[in-house]
Formats: structure tokens, C-alpha cells, sequence
């Protein structure tokens, strides 16, 4: 995808593409394809459940309507937390006790998980793993 057809479309390229290595070429598609599983969207969420799906040996399409990474997965501020927006008490309140500590235990995971896909794949980077600080307050005394 070029920078004449992103002026197509309704939001401007993002910071990323400034910085990033180039991404590779994505067509678009051309005639019918047959798959065992189609994706619709190549953001973070589509394109994990592709190599995932992949990876137990479907034969995986994702369709994006613009290029990989087009959406919020192209836009975001790059910052990868190991925590859902409310806090695990919270979450736990609300979806029980099973959902909830499952749902708190991948979030925690989600950036060993990121780190080791890009170890796995051997993908080009900038970003560093180097801890996560959650302040907390008390009480002034
Ligand atoms: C400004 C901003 C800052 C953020 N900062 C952070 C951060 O620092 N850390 C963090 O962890 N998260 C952050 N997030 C959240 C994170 O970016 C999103 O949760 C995540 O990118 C969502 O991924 P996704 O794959 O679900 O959606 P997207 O990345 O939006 O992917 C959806 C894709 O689907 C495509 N699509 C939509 N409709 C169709 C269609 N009909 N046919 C074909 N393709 C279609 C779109 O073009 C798009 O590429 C931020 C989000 C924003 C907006």
C-alpha cells in the first residue's frame, strides 16, 4: 500500500509508519480463495488469532480492508501492559471468580506472551521489556 492510496483513506497514516521498518507487501486479493478460517481485520487481535489458528495448521486468510496494523494496533502508544483497565478486584466482582481471575491471569501474562512471539518469529524491533510500576496510594500520616 502506497501513501497515495492512504489518502483515500478516512484517517492519515499513522506516527509508526515514520519510524517502523517497512511492513511487508499485502495485496489485495485477487479471484476466489478458499480457507479453512477467514479473518476479518489484521490488527493485533485478528492477526494473533491467524497465527494461532496457523500454528494448529489451518489454512488461515485474514482480509483487512486497509493494510495490517491500519486500525488501533498501528496507532497505539506502543506501551505494552500487563493489566486490564480496572483492577483484578474489580474485575473479579464482576465476571466471578473463574472468568475473572482467568481474564486477570492473561492479561498479566499478555506481555511475556508479546515478547515471545516476537523472540519466536524473529521480528525486527525497537521496543524493550524492562518491568512495570503500578503506584499506589495510601493515607498521607
Ligand atoms: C490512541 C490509542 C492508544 C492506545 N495505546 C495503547 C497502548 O499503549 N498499549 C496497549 O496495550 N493498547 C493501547 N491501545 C489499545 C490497542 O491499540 C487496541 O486495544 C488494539 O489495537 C485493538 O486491536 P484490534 O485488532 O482489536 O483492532 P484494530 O487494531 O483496530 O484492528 C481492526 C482492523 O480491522 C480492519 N477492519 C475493520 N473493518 C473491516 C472490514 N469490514 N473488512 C476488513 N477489515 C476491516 C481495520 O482496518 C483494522 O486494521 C490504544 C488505542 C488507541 C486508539
Amino acid at each position: 500500500m502506497n501513501q497515495t492510496s492512504y489518502a483515500k483513506m478516512p484517517l492519515p497514516p499513522p506516527l509508526w509508519t515514520d519510524t517502523a521498518a517497512p511492513a511487508p507487501e499485502t495485496p489485495a486479493m485477487a479471484g476466489d480463495q478458499r480457507a479453512d478460517v477467514a479473518i476479518v481485520g489484521g490488527g493485533f487481535t485478528g492477526l494473533s488469532a491467524a497465527l494461532h489458528l496457523a500454528k494448529g495448521s489451518a489454512d488461515v486468510t485474514v482480509l483487512e480492508a486497509n493494510e495490517p496494523g491500519w486500525g488501533a494496533s498501528g496507532r497505539n502508544g506502543g506501551q505494552v501492559i500487563p493489566g486490564l483497565k480496572e483492577d483484578p478486584r474489580e474485575i473479579i466482582a464482576r465476571f466471578g471468580e473463574k472468568d475473572g481471575q482467568a481474564m486477570v491471569c492473561a492479561a498479566g501474562a499478555a506481555a511475556d506472551l508479546v515478547f515471545g512471539l516476537i523472540k519466536e518469529h524473529g521480528i525486527e524491533y525497537d521496543g524493550v521489556q524492562n518491568g512495570w510500576i503500578q503506584a499506589a496510594h495510601t493515607r498521607a500520616c
